[in-house]
Order: structure tokens, then sequence, then C-alpha cells
């Protein structure tokens, strides 16, 4: 069985107490290799590494970084298959997915920040002939950036790439449950010919490795996607430190669908935020408001459009829901659809685990999942589940769905369905959300913006936003 290695000044490296953990296969429930259980001491190597090769890394002329960075675009596109098969080994998702979201986007973001990097340009103003002033935007040193299971490496690419193309140095955490396209990453990275220490992967328990670099006095900046509870513990600790923070957190998404919709448009890709990868996209829609002329049409059609997705072997092309990322978190999601229950929730359809045969037989597979009959305000309409399950509710006016919508403590994203182009407007206007698609979802462009308001998170990322926070602004004012 493979033992992960952790990725410290250009090699790959066992932790230094030569501990592992299991590393579970979610769709058989099987272990199928070894993580490193580093600790403090792993992550103080890795800094140290970053920290010499800082100095070099950052005068690297914008072309090489570009020259690198999309060197590695190119092998990850030339090993997508092995690295698509284990994103799903890893993560239990269906490999087609893998190989055509997560994988893809992991390239494209190298590819976006590398090039970013080419045309970055600082700020001039002229104060009427008094004075000039520019600003110079230097890297930062070393960057912490920690990551989730979700979409491994498509998440990890997209805080690793424009820290590397600003210029610093990078100790950067995955996700212990997902660690194993991090370790082909570097792989990669070594063979793409990055230079020692530019780039340090350590792999471990986010208790250990990732408070390490949040309290590590010297990781000046940190870039983390993670959950909400996590997002607050990084604030408290790196807080008194005066650290730069970008944290990208949790979401309770609504999809707003008015009665002049696209109805068939609105119902396939409703279909597809509310499930797409088990419902484990920090942006999948888990609230679905439905506009009261079509909400029992289109309650039908949604839940006899659910019936038959299947659930089952994420190897197998015909698939459409793998498994749930580990035991632990499917007893999580199932608690919740307890809960909805208890709150008087009706199940429309799923509800129940599904038992696969033969090697698959202890795998974490959970059929997606309809309520209906909740009050906006219910504990399942509030907090986040992250799974394939989402609850259904009708409604007669847009203040009424604004309030709804608008009800939780998250912001991250939200999907408006209507014809109606003023009205789209003027809802997304009201809305307390990072990011809202008007008749599509999951439609990115890597310049604008990326992130969410209120308990979502903090800093966006994306475009521009990015280099900015990788970089630390130093204005220069010069009298005419
Ligand atoms: P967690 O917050 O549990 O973990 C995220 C990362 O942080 C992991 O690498 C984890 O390590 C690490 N970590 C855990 N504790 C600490 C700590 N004290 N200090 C530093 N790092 C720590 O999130 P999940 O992995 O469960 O991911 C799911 C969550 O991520 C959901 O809430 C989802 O909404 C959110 N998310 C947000 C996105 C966004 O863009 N807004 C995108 C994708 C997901 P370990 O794995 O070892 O625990």
């Amino acid at each position: 069985m493979i033992h992960i290695k952790n990725y410290i000044n250009g090699e790959l490296i066992e932790p230094l107490n030569q501990e592992y953990l299991d590393n579970y296969n979610p769709a058989t429930g099987k272990v199928y290799s070894y993580i490193p259980d580093s600790t403090e001491e792993d992550i103080e190597k890795a800094y140290q590494s970053a920290r010499e090769a800082f100095p070099s890394w950052s005068k690297t002329t914008r072309e090489e970084r570009f020259r690198i960075l999309n060197k590695i675009a190119d092998l990850i596109e030339q090993n997508l298959k092995e690295l698509a098969e284990a994103e799903s080994t890893d993560n239990g998702k269906p490999v087609k997915l893998a190989r055509k979201v997560d994988i893809p986007r992991a390239s494209s973001n190298i590819r976006f920040f590398a090039t970013a990097i080419l045309h970055y340009a600082s700020e001039s103003h002229d104060m009427n002939g008094v004075a000039i002033n520019y600003t110079l935007r230097k890297p930062i040193g070393v960057v912490g950036c920690v990551s989730p299971w979700n979409l491994p490496l498509y998440l990890f690419t997209w805080k690793i790439a424009p820290a590397l193309a600003a210029g610093n140095t990078v100790v950067a955490k995955p996700s212990e449950i997902t660690p194993m396209t991090a370790y082909l990453f570097s792989k990669l990275c070594i063979e793409a010919g990055l230079p020692k220490g530019v780039l340090n992967i350590v792999h471990g328990l986010g208790a250990k490795v990732g408070s390490a670099i949040t309290k590590h006095k010297g990781i000046k900046a940190i870039s983390f996607t993670g959950g909400t509870a996590t997002g607050a513990e990084i604030a408290k600790v790196a807080a008194p430190m005066f650290k730069k923070l970008s944290l990208e957190l949790g979401g309770k998404n609504p999809n707003i669908i008015f009665a002049d919709c696209n109805f068939e448009e609105a119902l396939r890709t409703t279909v597809m935020s509310s499930f797409a990868n088990q419902g484990q996209i920090c942006l999948c829609g888990s609230r679905i408001f439905v506009q009261r002329p079509i909400y029992e049409k289109f309650k039908t059609a949604f839940v006899e459009k659910t019936n038959k997705l299947k659930v089952g072997d994420p190897k197998d092309a015909t698939t459409n829901l793998g498994a749930l990322v580990s035991k632990e978190h499917l007893k999580k999601v199932v608690s919740y659809i307890r809960l909805a229950k208890e709150e008087g929730g009706t199940i429309l359809t799923g509800g129940e685990q599904v038992h696969l045969e033969g090697e698959l037989s202890e795998g974490n597979y959970l059929r997606p999942t309809i309520i209906e009959g909740l009050t906006f305000d219910c504990r399942t309409n509030q907090e986040e589940i992250f799974g394939p399950v989402v609850t259904i509710m009708p409604f007669e006016t847009e203040e009424e769905v604004l309030l709804y919508a608008n009800s939780t403590k998250y912001g991250l994203a939200a999907t408006v369905w209507t014809q109606d182009v003023t009205r789209a407007n003027r809802v997304a206007s009201k809305l307390d959300s990072g990011i809202v698609w008007v008749n599509c979802w999951l439609v990115r462009d890597l310049r604008t913006p990326f992130g969410g308001v209120k308990s979502s998170g903090v800093g966006r990322e994306g475009g521009f936003n990015a280099l900015n926070f990788f970089t630390e602004p130093t204005n220069v004012c010069i009298k005419l």
C-alpha cells in the first residue's frame, strides 16, 4: 500500500516521527493508503525551506514563474486520467465528474494565475501636479494554504497558484481525508522543475498540522477554505498576530425559482446543483424555493428526475452519485435527515442509505433526499448539511422569498430562475450573497471575486483580488 509522503524542500520525505494515518476509500470503506501524521516539527521544517527559497523565488521574473506554472498545468493535463481516478478513490465522487470538472479546473486555476501575473499592474495617482503616488506590490513571504476535502485538487490549486504566481513561497496542507491528489501534484511539481522549497506540502490532521500553520509566527498570510467553525478558530489564533486572512467558508445556498422561469432548464440545473458531488460542493443549492403557481408541478418533476439518479460505484460511467466522503460525514448527514423529520418535514424521496454489493458493501452511499414541509427558520433550513439533502418550499412574493433566502447566517451563493431581467437584477442586488447565478449554476469566470458574505467568509479571492491578497502594497508618494 502506498505511503504518501510530505513534499519539503523539493523532496518527498517521511514525516519526522515516521507515523502514519489510515486513508480510506469511501466507496469501499477500506483503507487503501497511508498518510503522514505530521506534527509541528514537520511544519517548522517546511517553513524553514520556504523561508530559504523566498529571496530567490520572489526575484524570479514573472515570465519564469509563468513558464514553470504552465509546465505544471501541462503535466496535470497529461496525467488527467490518473489524477481523476485518484481523486475519485480518495473522495468517493464519480470518476467522470473528476475528469470533467475537478482536474481540468485545477489546471485552469494554474494557467489563469500564471497568465494573470504577466498582466498584473499596480495603480498610480497624480495629485494635480503636487505629487504622484504609485503603489508597489511586493510578495508577502511565506504564506499558508489550507484546503478541504470536497474538491481536493481544485481548491488546493485555487490557493497555491496565485500565491506562487505573486512570488510567495508556500506551506500547504490538503485535507487529511483526501490527500492523494496533492501528493501526485507534488510529484508533478518536481517534474516541472519548481525550485526546491518554493512549495511545501505537509500532510496530516487539521488540529496538528493546520493549527501549526495558523500559529506559526513566520507565516504571514493564510488562505483557508473549509468549515465556518474552523475558519473562526483560525481567525481567533491569527488575528493577534495581524496575519492577512482569506477565509472561504460554509454556505446554505438558496435556489429561487420564479413561476416565469424556463421550467425545463431550471429543473435540469436544480437537480445538478442539489446533488452534484453528492451535494458536497460549498456552492450547491440546499434550500429550494419555488413560486406557488408552479410549485406542485416543479416538485413532482424534481422528485421524478431525482429518482432516476443512480447511486453507485464511482468508477461506473453511468453513476450519478458516488459515496459520501467518510463514515463520520455520512453519520452527520443522516442525523440531519432525522432532525428534519423531528422538525415536521416529509421526505419526498430518499432519506435512506444505499447498500451496494460486493467490495462496495461498506461504502458510504446515501440516496438523494428531498424534504418538504419545514419552516424557513428551522435548524434543517439554517445549518449547513453538506450532503445530498435539500429542502423545498413554496413562496408567493419576492419580499417573502428574500426573507427566507437571507435568513441564515451564511451568504455564499444563490441561484435565481426567472425570464424577467429586471426582477433578476433587483433580486440579485437584495440577496446577502457573494455570488448570484441567474438562470445558471457553477459557471465560473476566474477573473471575478469569489467568496461569501456573513459567516461564509472574508477576503474575496479570484482574479486580481487573489494577487492583491498575496501581495503587500506600499504607497510611494513623490513630490513633483
Ligand atoms: P474543515 O474546516 O473541517 O477542514 C478544512 C481544512 O482545515 C482541512 O484541511 C482541515 O484538516 C483543516 N483544519 C481543521 N482544523 C484546523 C485548525 N484548527 N487549524 C487549521 N486547519 C484546520 O472543512 P471540511 O474539510 O470538512 O470541508 C467542508 C467545508 O468546507 C464545508 O463547510 C464547505 O462549505 C466548506 N467549503 C467552502 C468553500 C468556499 O469556497 N466557501 C469551498 C469548499 C468547501 P483535516 O481535514 O485534517 O480536518
